[in-house]
């Protein structure tokens, strides 16, 4: 079959690779196509990198390997032992599922699980043929219901990691909210702060993302100060809730120290180098939280499956760029270049 196989750094290649082989409890999916994701990106830039390179992300790629994870496919090998799935369906799966058990698990902390970590697609879903091995079999994979295109349903897995940082962010109703990066990412949670009841301010630089924010109910600005402006009009001067962090990296930080409200927190969404620049004792005296998310448990993957399947989250106008495997390093230019918004990546 063919795979678009990252070689090195910046080095993807289209090649044979071979079907996997399946056993029991397991499926083997034809692909109808995968999203990407901006964690693939940074995978890209980074593989082969020592880790301690100043500039290598948590999470980086060893290569030689097939990325893609957000994955649309048909159902052509059912292996033994398997329920609920046959021949022929049409299924969206994720690629990372946690034990359920273990210290990690029982605390919440179920993508830091050991086994979240070495679970994975066989061998991703940036090729014709993906294996699910069981876990993902019996906790991450959801038959497509038939009013649902295959475009919406490659978007369980980035809506469950934004429902992930709500859950963990505790964004409530009367909220003032600011997303900083109208990316998919961006336009998705813009969406889920206001089913929580929250007021959402986007902000990206560039208009035609504004703009789509503002289409979906929310403020939205393209300058940073603007943002911090509103955000304290919108709060008799407090200043914001939370700031949502989906892009940019520890430089961002300064500015949103600036647009919060004491007690506040900031929320990175997203990787991307740097240490942080903030005064630790300004963290102190105003009582700031400075907080992550990585990735979604099956049980996010659920809610956002559910939410997707009832259209309560608008995903479909999302997909900007449509590509083959062939074109999947033009498509990643596409992104960084903030060219496309999401890309959509057929075999
Ligand atoms: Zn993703
Ligand atoms: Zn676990």
């Amino acid at each position: 079959m063919r795979a678009a196989v990252l070689r090195g750094r910046g080095e993807l290649v289209v090649e044979e690779w071979p079907i996997p082989a399946i056993g029991s409890g397991e499926l083997l999916l034809r692909l109808r196509g995968c999203g990407l994701c901006g964690s693939d990106i940074a995978k890209v830039a980074a593989a082969d990198l020592p880790p301690s390179a100043a500039d290598a992300p948590v999470g980086r790629a060893d290569a030689p390997v097939v990325l893609g994870h957000e994955v649309v496919g048909e159902v052509v090998h059912v292996g033994p032992g398997v329920a609920g799935f046959t021949g022929g369906d049409r299924v969206v799966a994720a690629h990372h599922v946690p034990c359920g058990t273990c210290h990690f698990c029982r605390r919440d902390s179920s993508s830091m699980c050991r086994a979240f970590k070495a679970s994975n697609l066989d061998p991703g879903g940036f090729s014709q043929y993906v294996r699910l091995p069981g876990p993902n079999v019996r906790h991450a994979t959801f038959r497509i219901p038939d009013h649902l295109s295959d475009e919406e349903a490659s978007f369980v897995e980035p809506l469950a990691c934004c429902l992930r940082a709500m859950r963990r962010g505790r964004i409530t109703a009367g909220d003032t909210v600011v997303v900083a990066g109208l990316g998919s990412i961006g336009l998705l949670f813009i969406q889920l702060v206001a089913r929580a009841g929250a007021t959402a301010v986007g902000l990206d630089p560039l208009p035609d993302r504004a703009g789509r924010a503002r289409a979906l109910g929310a403020h939205a600005v393209t300058g940073p100060e603007a943002a911090t402006g509103l955000a304290r009009d919108l709060t008799d001067g407090r200043g914001a809730d939370q700031v949502i962090v989906t892009g940019g990296g520890a430089a961002v930080l300064p500015w949103a120290a600036a647009t919060v409200r004491d007690g506040a927190t900031i929320h990175f969404f997203a990787g991307g180098a740097g240490a942080l620049p903030i005064d630790l004792d300004q963290l102190y005296r105003r009582e700031l939280t400075v907080m992550t998310t990585y990735s979604s448990s099956p049980a996010e993957l659920a809610a956002a499956f559910e939410l997707i399947a009832a259209r309560k989250i608008a995903v479909a106008g999302l997909v900007t760029h449509r590509v083959s495997l062939e074109r999947l390093a033009e498509a990643i230019e596409l992104v960084r270049r903030r060219q496309a918004l999401k890309v959509y990546v057929t075999a």
